[in-house]
């Protein structure tokens, strides 16, 4: 024990969120731009990590949603300390490597802050796609438990690409509940959080679910919230959500992030572990374990 947090328990957790959230991206890539019935004519209901779809990934391989929160993590660790513009530098350094794939608001910020250096988007009300909220992990394993910094570091790499009330809403909803399931809260009391998201903004209404799965941030919310709740497993809650196809890798990252977090590395199936591509893994278990200890709970606070 550190101070008040059981820093072991946290790490476990930690850990289970990022390689939660590179499996989602991995397993729900396979599924991205399809519709249900035609998941449910292909595959049945589809539960492994075989690569393929539009990009044509190999098994295990992550798409854009685990490389840039891991262009977040790097930046980082590399200053010690937050640093929007060396977050935004590592978009950059991403974005001239050719990724497999990239959104086109984040391809549109990135290049703004190459041309122009500025690292805030201006506010557009048609930004509201999950390319934030995809890669908010490192900001919340770097900030816990701190609320404040939580939101200064969430929505300071948001808007280097997104500037968008809907899109921050999101991403800080997200966040305040990736702090919830690190410190052991309930499905009960994070529901609450869910629950005053929709109050707040109620677009994001999750129940009764309609069934929309887009990259629209609402959609994907609606998506992780759905299944988050509804299901009883880490294995459950990926499955259910990236059988509802549409951004299947993008609400995969985020619901698995949520359910690594809030069911740790022991619930994380094995399969799945052994199809990732290791170098990922290898440096998101690099990453994690840093991003703690630098966090304020692992400096004892
Ligand atoms: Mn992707
Ligand atoms: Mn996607």
């Amino acid at each position: 024990m550190v101070g008040r947090y059981n820093i072991e328990e946290i790490s476990d957790r930690a850990r289970a969120s990022f390689i939660g959230m590179a499996i989602g991206d991995a397993l729900g890539a396979t599924l991205e731009f399809m519709t249900v019935p035609e998941i449910a004519q292909k595959y049945g209901i589809f539960r492994d990590i075989v690569g393929g779809g539009w990009l044509r990934l190999k098994p295990g391989q992550v798409t854009d949603d685990t490389e840039m929160a891991l262009c977040v993590a790097r930046a980082i660790l590399q200053h010690q300390r937050w640093s929007t513009e060396a977050v935004a530098d590592n978009f950059a350094a991403w974005l001239k490597g050719r990724p497999t794939d990239c959104g086109d608001t984040c391809r549109k910020g990135i290049r703004r802050y190459m041309l122009h250096g500025s690292l805030e988007a201006p506010p557009n009300e048609w930004d509201a796609g999950n390319g934030a909220a995809m890669r908010i992990l490192p900001a919340a394993l770097f900030s816990f438990p701190d609320k404040e910094l939580l939101k200064k570091y969430t929505l300071e790499q948001a808007h280097i690409t997104h500037n968008n009330p809907v899109s921050d809403a999101a991403c800080l909803a997200l966040g305040a509940m990736l702090h919830q399931a690190l410190r052991g809260d309930s499905k009960a009391q994070m529901r609450r959080t869910a629950d005053a998201l929709a109050t707040n903004f109620p677009t994001f209404k999750f129940d009764p679910y309609r069934g929309l799965a887009t990259g629209y941030v609402v959609d994907t919310v609606q998506t992780v919230f759905h299944w988050f709740f509804k299901a009883r497993s880490f294995e459950e809650c990926l499955v259910g959500t990236v059988n509802q196809g549409g951004d299947a890798d993008t609400t995969g990252a985020i619901c698995g992030m949520l359910a690594g977090a809030y069911y740790g590395m022991d619930a994380v199936p094995k399969r799945w572990i052994k199809k990732m591509d290791v170098k990922v893994i290898t440096e998101i278990e690099h990453v994690v374990e840093r991003l703690i200890s630098a966090s304020p709970a692992g400096r004892g606070m």
